[in-house]
């Protein structure tokens, strides 16, 4: 015996089911209901008919208002059917000849059978089509049609998630973040401690930073601290087609929210509709709509009740100033992009789930990931665990985590792309050269890894650089050798093989974005000294400042800039001629192992020459 599983069947299944009954029906027992034809005949041919004595048997139908009549010839009944008419003389008539007549239907089905399947089924199909087709437009295009038939009544689509499942534990680093959030969890815990005394809570709290470093979890994780309802909306479900839905939908959400106190409304993604509102061209009336009654739920609500708006955007500059003033989300919580500790603890959270080998340093890893994001982060630590998998083995190790490392930050290794003898030799000399001009600068840090492994994203090989401890601060020398190493690929080319390639252009493309912010930002350059010749669009999403300077100044900037990079290069150059030797040993030594890692090279640079303190110095 096997045992039945309650299964919930999707709606159809009913209707089809309906309709199989139905069909069956219609096959089966109609027929037989009807398998007498009965043949229609006038209502003067009925009477001569009675009185002529060949009737058998008459019934009077008043719902059809019909006469069926039943004759029989030779054995075999034959079935008639007339209308009726005023006719005071039918019932002696018909006694007069001896026919027995009834008021009743001869042969039928039950009266409750034909009802249902005559009435109750066909509606009952229609309903249940009805809704599905209705779900499948609704399903099928969002914004589209299926709101338009449910026009005026929001359809937010708000999840309640009574836990999220998510607490701080599960947010590594981001210590002040947490700190923050926590006032507001011990608020949601028992709101009337704060209201004794008076004390209002910020009705809302807006998280800023860049993508990926945990701001939707971090919201998540108050709601699982303080156990509390948590509504969920992006800020681009808020946009629709017709003016006046976004709207409604904040309406919605903030009645919703106010039954459910105390809770948490999370607006992800707020710059969708909080942007600035502007008279420029083409404004869209539906997202200002949106916003102003935003704004005006967020005046109208009491945050005695408990409910506190958390909104999370990577774009605050672009956020209407009304959103940003008291009452509003009056607090920022900054969420920056993790540290060393922060990216070796969010490792160690990302790791708890996977089965990791003993001797698996976390900190080397997060020492190689300067500037990864949380996301970027769990991501390594994902694809070292598909790695394992892919080498058969059920732990992960260290050179899994490395890989995915460079998997993740430079796409995939091509392995098996064929790159020709010559080119690989040039590459060697490239990378060779960023790293010998690296190394040979004080102030510029260790090589970590050097291979001309080519990597799916583009790269042939590439050289990688790994600070010692966190910088904050980069002073001008560091800065200058920087631009210096990444030009030394191209002046190794230079020098061995007396010829430039186009592989050099993201370390060109780098070197001219160090050494403009030098001129125009960090107040680096003799020429203009400290003054800002730039003014950042957005912290957050490191996109390029637009220049403030008159077109006189900005020539003298370019020009500024040129300079700068072009001393490094000299520079670069210069110490690789005076370490030719070097140079040669080693490309030669990366050309036959393809990677060698930062300890490697700087032995074998040892080695090679002893002397290299010396020659710093002069
Ligand atoms: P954001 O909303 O800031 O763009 P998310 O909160 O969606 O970023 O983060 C994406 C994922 O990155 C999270 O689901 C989590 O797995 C990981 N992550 C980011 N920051 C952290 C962190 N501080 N600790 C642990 N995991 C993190
Ligand atoms: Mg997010
Ligand atoms: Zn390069």
């Amino acid at each position: 015996m096997t045992e039945h599983t309650p299964s919930k069947k999707p709606i159809y299944y009913y209707a089809i089911l309906a309709m199989i009954v139905l069909l069956l029906l219609n096959a089966l027992v109609f027929p037989q209901l009807m398998q007498n034809e009965v043949k229609e005949v006038g209502y003067n041919e009925f009477l001569s008919m009675v009185d002529s004595g060949t009737v058998k048997e008459v019934s009077r139908d008043e719902t059809t208002q019909t006469i069926t009549f039943t004759t029989e010839k030779d054995g075999e009944t034959q079935y008639y059917k007339t209308g009726i008419w005023p006719d005071e003389t039918l019932v002696s008539r018909l006694s007069d000849a001896g026919v027995p007549f009834t008021a009743s239907i001869p042969t039928q089905a039950s009266p409750l059978l034909s009802f249902l399947i005559s009435w109750l089924l066909p509606i009952l199909i229609f309903i249940v089509l009805g809704r599905f087709l209705m779900k499948r437009v609704q399903n099928g295009m969002p914004g589209g049609i299926g709101n338009a038939l449910s026009f005026g009544k929001a359809n937010a689509k708000i999840y309640v998630e009574a836990q999220t499942g998510k607490t701080f534990d599960d947010v590594a680093g981001q210590d002040e973040a947490k700190e923050a959030l926590l006032e507001i969890v011990d608020f949601l815990h028992n709101p009337d401690r704060y209201s004794d005394i008076g004390a209002k809570l910020p009705k809302g709290a807006l998280l800023v930073g860049p993508p990926g470093t945990g701001k939707t979890l971090l919201a998540k994780a108050v709601a699982g601290e303080a156990n509390v309802p948590f509504f969920s909306i992006s800020g681009s479900a808020f946009v629709e087609m017709f003016v006046g839905m976004g709207a409604a939908k904040v309406r919605d959400l903030f009645s919703q929210a106010e039954q459910k106190a105390p809770c948490i409304v999370f607006i992800d993604e707020i710059d969708t509709i909080g942007k600035k509102r502007d008279n420029m061209l083409g404004g869209n009336d539906e997202r200002e709509q949106t916003l102003n009654q935003l704004l005006t739920e967020m005046d109208g609500f009491d945050a005695r009740k408990g409910v506190v708006i958390l909104a999370a955007t990577n774009r605050p500059d672009s956020l209407d100033s009304a959103l940003l003033r008291p009452g509003r989300f009056d607090r920022r919580i900054h969420v920056e992009l993790p540290d060393l500790k922060g990216r070796t603890d969010i490792l160690k959270v990302h790791a708890r789930g996977v089965k990791m080998s003993e001797d698996v340093d976390f900190e080397a890893i997060a020492r190689a990931t300067s500037g990864a994001s949380g996301a970027d982060l769990a991501n390594i630590i994902n694809e070292a665990a598909l790695r394992a998998v892919r080498m058969k083995r059920d732990t992960v190790e260290q050179a899994d985590l490395e890989e995915s490392v460079e998997v993740v930050i430079a796409g995939y290794a091509r392995k098996n792309a064929v790159i020709s003898p010559k080119e690989k030799r040039i590459v060697a000399y490239h990378e060779i050269g960023h790293a010998l001009v690296a190394a040979k600068q004080t102030e510029s840090a260790p090589v970590h890894k050097i291979t001309i492994i080519p990597r799916t994203s583009g790269a042939l090989g590439y050289t990688m650089q790994v600070d010692e401890s966190e910088h904050y601060l980069m002073t001008r020398e560091e800065a200058e050798n920087k631009i210096a190493t990444l030009t030394g690929g191209r002046s190794a080319e230079e020098i061995v093989f007396g010829t430039v390639t186009t592989g050099a252009s993201n370390d060109i493309e780098q070197a001219t974005r160090i050494a403009k912010a030098m001129v125009v930002r960090y107040g680096m350059s003799s020429a203009f000294g400290m003054v800002a010749l730039e003014c950042q669009n957005n912290p957050y999403l490191a996109s390029e400042g637009s220049l403030t300077c008159s077109s006189d100044t900005a020539a003298r900037v370019d020009a500024e800039i040129i300079d700068i990079v072009e001393k490094a290069h000299q520079r670069a150059t210069q110490i690789l001629r005076e370490n030719e030797v070097a140079l040669h040993k080693l490309a030669e030594h990366l050309l036959e192992r393809e990677t060698i890692s930062g300890e490697e090279f700087m032995q074998l640079l040892r080695e090679i020459a002893p002397a290299a303190p010396a020659q710093l110095n002069a």
